[in-house]
Protein backbone atom coordinates (compact mmCIF):
# COMPACT_ATOMS: atom_id res chain seq x y z
CA UNK A 1 0.00 0.00 0.00
CA UNK A 2 1.51 3.48 -0.98
CA UNK A 3 2.25 5.51 2.02
CA UNK A 4 -0.21 8.81 2.12
CA UNK A 5 1.20 11.95 1.80
CA UNK A 6 1.66 14.67 4.19
CA UNK A 7 2.09 17.20 1.36
CA UNK A 8 -1.67 18.50 1.20
CA UNK A 9 -1.80 21.39 -0.33
CA UNK A 10 2.06 21.67 -1.31
CA UNK A 11 1.30 19.06 -3.69
CA UNK A 12 1.19 22.27 -5.96
CA UNK A 13 5.04 22.69 -5.89
CA UNK A 14 5.86 19.26 -6.92
CA UNK A 15 9.03 17.87 -6.48
CA UNK A 16 10.99 21.52 -5.40
CA UNK A 17 11.84 22.40 -2.02
CA UNK A 18 12.39 19.26 0.04
CA UNK A 19 9.79 16.81 1.77
CA UNK A 20 10.65 18.93 5.44
CA UNK A 21 9.68 21.99 4.23
CA UNK A 22 6.55 20.93 2.22
CA UNK A 23 5.38 19.11 5.38
CA UNK A 24 5.63 22.28 7.80
CA UNK A 25 3.95 24.52 5.04
CA UNK A 26 1.27 22.26 4.29
CA UNK A 27 0.21 21.61 8.07
CA UNK A 28 0.37 25.63 8.69
CA UNK A 29 -2.27 26.10 5.87
CA UNK A 30 -4.31 22.96 7.07
CA UNK A 31 -4.55 25.18 10.40
CA UNK A 32 -4.64 28.75 8.79
CA UNK A 33 -7.89 26.98 5.99
CA UNK A 34 -9.45 25.88 9.60
CA UNK A 35 -12.63 27.76 10.28
CA UNK A 36 -11.63 30.76 13.20
CA UNK A 37 -13.94 31.06 16.15
CA UNK A 38 -13.71 34.18 17.88
CA UNK A 39 -13.19 33.83 21.58
CA UNK A 40 -15.13 36.97 22.34
CA UNK A 41 -18.56 36.40 20.36
CA UNK A 42 -17.98 32.27 19.12
CA UNK A 43 -18.90 33.24 15.52
CA UNK A 44 -16.76 32.30 12.68
CA UNK A 45 -15.82 35.72 11.58
CA UNK A 46 -12.22 35.90 12.31
CA UNK A 47 -10.13 37.48 9.51
CA UNK A 48 -5.89 37.53 9.67
CA UNK A 49 -5.90 41.17 9.23
CA UNK A 50 -1.95 40.70 9.07
CA UNK A 51 0.80 38.60 10.63
CA UNK A 52 -0.71 37.49 13.87
CA UNK A 53 -3.04 39.89 13.95
CA UNK A 54 -7.00 38.49 14.05
CA UNK A 55 -9.98 40.71 13.78
CA UNK A 56 -13.45 39.78 14.10
CA UNK A 57 -15.38 40.93 11.66
CA UNK A 58 -18.85 40.40 13.65
CA UNK A 59 -17.86 41.84 16.97
CA UNK A 60 -14.91 43.94 16.05
CA UNK A 61 -12.50 42.73 18.44
CA UNK A 62 -8.97 42.23 17.21
CA UNK A 63 -5.91 40.26 18.89
CA UNK A 64 -3.20 38.33 18.82
CA UNK A 65 -2.57 35.44 18.04
CA UNK A 66 -0.17 33.06 15.91
CA UNK A 67 1.01 33.79 12.57
CA UNK A 68 -1.05 31.75 10.71
CA UNK A 69 -3.80 30.57 13.35
CA UNK A 70 -5.48 31.73 15.98
CA UNK A 71 -3.76 30.55 19.06
CA UNK A 72 -4.83 26.97 20.64
CA UNK A 73 -7.92 27.49 22.52
CA UNK A 74 -8.92 28.15 19.60
CA UNK A 75 -9.39 23.91 18.77
CA UNK A 76 -10.87 23.88 22.13
CA UNK A 77 -13.55 26.75 21.36
CA UNK A 78 -14.59 24.14 18.53
CA UNK A 79 -15.03 21.42 20.89
CA UNK A 80 -16.89 23.55 22.97
CA UNK A 81 -19.21 24.86 20.14
CA UNK A 82 -19.81 21.56 19.10
CA UNK A 83 -20.96 20.90 22.84
CA UNK A 84 -22.90 23.96 23.11
CA UNK A 85 -25.16 23.06 20.15
CA UNK A 86 -25.89 19.81 21.80
CA UNK A 87 -26.84 21.41 25.24
CA UNK A 88 -28.92 24.09 23.06
CA UNK A 89 -30.87 20.96 21.02
CA UNK A 90 -31.39 19.29 24.62
CA UNK A 91 -32.66 22.69 25.59
CA UNK A 92 -35.02 23.21 23.11
CA UNK A 93 -36.02 19.52 23.91
CA UNK A 94 -36.69 20.53 27.30
CA UNK A 95 -38.57 23.63 26.75
CA UNK A 96 -41.12 21.75 24.32
CA UNK A 97 -41.44 19.01 26.79
CA UNK A 98 -42.04 21.75 29.60
CA UNK A 99 -44.35 23.19 26.98
CA UNK A 100 -46.46 19.71 26.57
CA UNK A 101 -46.48 19.33 30.61
CA UNK A 102 -47.84 23.23 30.48
CA UNK A 103 -50.80 22.54 27.80
CA UNK A 104 -51.63 19.63 29.99
CA UNK A 105 -51.45 21.26 33.40
CA UNK A 106 -53.77 24.18 31.50
CA UNK A 107 -56.27 21.44 30.21
CA UNK A 108 -56.78 20.01 33.61
CA UNK A 109 -57.41 23.35 35.02
CA UNK A 110 -60.04 24.06 32.11
CA UNK A 111 -61.66 20.71 33.57
CA UNK A 112 -61.28 21.40 37.20
CA UNK A 113 -62.59 24.98 36.15
CA UNK A 114 -65.65 22.95 34.22
CA UNK A 115 -66.51 21.15 36.93
CA UNK A 116 -66.27 23.71 39.33
CA UNK A 117 -68.57 25.98 37.42
CA UNK A 118 -70.98 22.83 36.83
CA UNK A 119 -70.73 22.16 41.00
CA UNK A 120 -71.61 26.06 41.46
CA UNK A 121 -74.33 25.52 39.03
CA UNK A 122 -75.78 22.87 41.01
CA UNK A 123 -75.37 24.33 44.31
CA UNK A 124 -76.98 27.67 42.92
CA UNK A 125 -79.76 25.93 42.16
CA UNK A 126 -79.98 24.18 45.55
CA UNK A 127 -78.95 27.22 47.09
CA UNK A 128 -81.62 29.08 45.10
CA UNK A 129 -84.08 26.61 47.03
CA UNK A 130 -82.51 27.11 50.44
CA UNK A 131 -82.51 30.89 49.89
CA UNK A 132 -86.57 31.17 48.71
CA UNK A 133 -87.10 28.97 51.81
CA UNK A 134 -84.76 31.07 54.05
CA UNK A 135 -86.38 34.32 52.64
CA UNK A 136 -89.55 32.81 53.54
CA UNK A 137 -88.62 32.25 56.90
CA UNK A 138 -86.85 35.51 58.17
CA UNK A 139 -90.07 38.29 57.65
CA UNK A 140 -91.81 35.93 59.73
CA UNK A 141 -89.33 36.18 62.55
CA UNK A 142 -88.49 40.18 62.30
CA UNK A 143 -92.03 41.04 62.79
CA UNK A 144 -92.07 39.19 66.25
CA UNK A 145 -88.92 40.59 67.08
CA UNK A 146 -90.58 44.21 66.59
CA UNK A 147 -93.78 43.09 68.16
CA UNK A 148 -91.94 42.01 70.96
ZN1 LIG B 1 -16.24 38.25 17.63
Amino acid sequence: MAKKSKFGSMKRYGVRYGRRNKEKVAALEQEYRFTHICPHCNYDKLKRLSVGIWVCEKCGVKFAGKAYATPKKQKLKQEEKKDISESFENFEKELEEQRIAREEARKAREEAKAAEAAAAEKAEEEGSEDLVEESVEEPTEEPKEVEA
